[in-house]
């Protein structure tokens, strides 16, 4: 009985609520009643304002603004005045920024409107508030944030953001894939047709309505040259808010080397120790060092954290950098078009050192990166790296009981029929240039 009749007095609430957004003068005979939801933003009701949105322009000032808008000049002067010590109206306006006057609606038929507030927005989700309805209050909102939990899977045909595309998901995927998940692990530019995913993501929207891409991956699942490479989002230090990806055994997936110092050049001659080159008569010439072809101006980034030891120009090596890590590895960064550190300065892996260029000798634009290992130059990408800091003993019990529950829901997401394992064969131009 009682449940019947919260039932009927919910019915009554939406039916008067109903009623009272149906204006007295409109013919309503034939409109469905429908329930409006009021409007919000900002803290502030439609119902009781008009929104009058713009953008600051070119010339724009605070006090320019309001005076166009019927406010006095005493008056601008005052608001601005108490409205410093939370926003500095002069000088913190930019360009390009929307911002929203309000007027009040019981005022609407005067002969002139006034606005009684001025919003600003500095970001899509940070506004502040500058009220002078009746004293003058200012105030900063943040607009409300909701994150949606998503799964995705893909098989790749040629490249990452072409199969996220094909799917609707945001490019921002990709890179978070790419830069911080497995750029240690795989080499992206060397995907093959067939390697596939599964992610568990999380997408952000300001409001409700508006989507800013993806925030965060949680869980990753890579299947890769015969490789399955899973990888797990884990706070390792909340004080800090140090956050790590790990793989299921708790190593860490990052490593103490990046596996290149361009972003997107290609691998052009790899460290051989049995090169014949036509030009010097098929003798033997040995290449200690692995190119990497980009374009002229291309930034190089420091593989490792480490000192610069060296900053300088020298003979066929052009002008180039050189960065002791530890007691074991040093690395080299040869035929830079400029440099961007110097001696005895300290970088940290992926700090940009300088710039792709044609120094010393060289037949095109790369950058030869060589790499000691206890003062023997050896191939990188034959090296078993050292891994980034792993996890702590004390954090690993823990870390494995949060990922277990992850990791049997990445195991439960199937891929689609329609992605086959099977497409393997096909071989893209790209790989064949290797
Ligand atoms: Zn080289």
């Amino acid at each position: 009985m009682q449940l019947r009749r919260l039932i009927a007095f919910t019915l009554l609430l939406v039916f008067v609520s109903a009623c009272k957004d149906v204006k007295p003068n409109e013919d309503t005979n034939e409109q469905p009643v429908v329930v409006k939801k009021e409007k919000v933003e900002f803290g502030f009701s439609e119902k009781h304002y008009e929104f009058k949105r713009d953008t600051i322009r070119k010339g724009d000032t605070f006090g320019i603004i309001l005076d166009r808008n019927h406010i006095g000049y005493p008056k601008i002067f005052q608001i601005a005045e108490k409205a410093k010590d939370t926003f500095d109206i002069a000088t913190k306006l930019q360009v390009g920024k929307p911002y929203t006057l309000l007027f009040p609606k019981e005022n609407l038929s005067d002969s002139i409107k006034k606005p009684s507030a001025f919003i600003y927005q500095q970001s899509l989700e940070d506004y502040v508030v500058i009220d002078f309805k009746d004293s003058i209050q200012t105030y900063k909102g943040k607009k409300p944030i909701k994150y949606v939990e998503k799964t995705a899977t893909g098989v790749i045909k040629n490249n990452i953001s072409e199969t996220l595309e094909e799917k609707g998901i945001s490019y921002k995927l990709a890179y978070i894939l790419a830069d911080d998940i497995y750029a240690w692990t795989i080499d992206f530019r060397r995907l093959q047709p067939g390697d596939r995913f599964k992610v568990i993501y999380t997408d952000k929207y300001i409001n409700d309505s508006i989507y800013t891409g993806v925030h965060d991956v949680k869980a990753a699942y890579f299947e890769h040259n015969g490789d399955s490479l899973y990888a797990f989002e884990f706070v390792t230090d909340s004080i800090k808010g140090i956050r790590d990806y790990f793989n299921e055994e708790a190593k860490n997936m990052r490593r103490a080397f990046l596996k290149s110092p361009v972003k997107f050049g290609r691998v052009s001659s790899r460290y051989n120790l049995k090169r014949r080159i036509a030009y010097y008569g098929y003798k033997i010439r040995p290449h200690k060092g692995t190119d990497f072809a980009a374009p002229i101006g291309t930034p190089i980034m420091a593989t490792a954290n480490g000192t610069v030891i060296e900053s300088t120009r020298r003979g066929g090596n052009g002008k180039y950098v050189k960065i002791r890590h530890n007691d074991t590895y040093t690395t080299q960064y040869l035929h830079m078009s400029k440099q961007a550190v110097k001696k005895g300065q300290f970088v940290k892996q992926g700090d940009v050192i300088g710039y792709v260029g044609m120094t010393g000798n060289t037949g095109g634009p790369h950058v030869c990166y060589r790499f000691w290992k206890n003062g023997r130059q050896v191939d990188p990408f034959k090296q078993k790296l050292p891994q980034a800091e792993p996890i702590g003993d004390s954090l690993k019990v823990k870390y494995l009981e949060h990922v277990k529950p992850i990791k049997k829901r990445l195991d439960d997401i199937f891929f689609l029929q329609a992605e086959p394992k099977e497409k393997v064969n096909t071989i893209t131009e790209d790989q064949s240039i290797q």
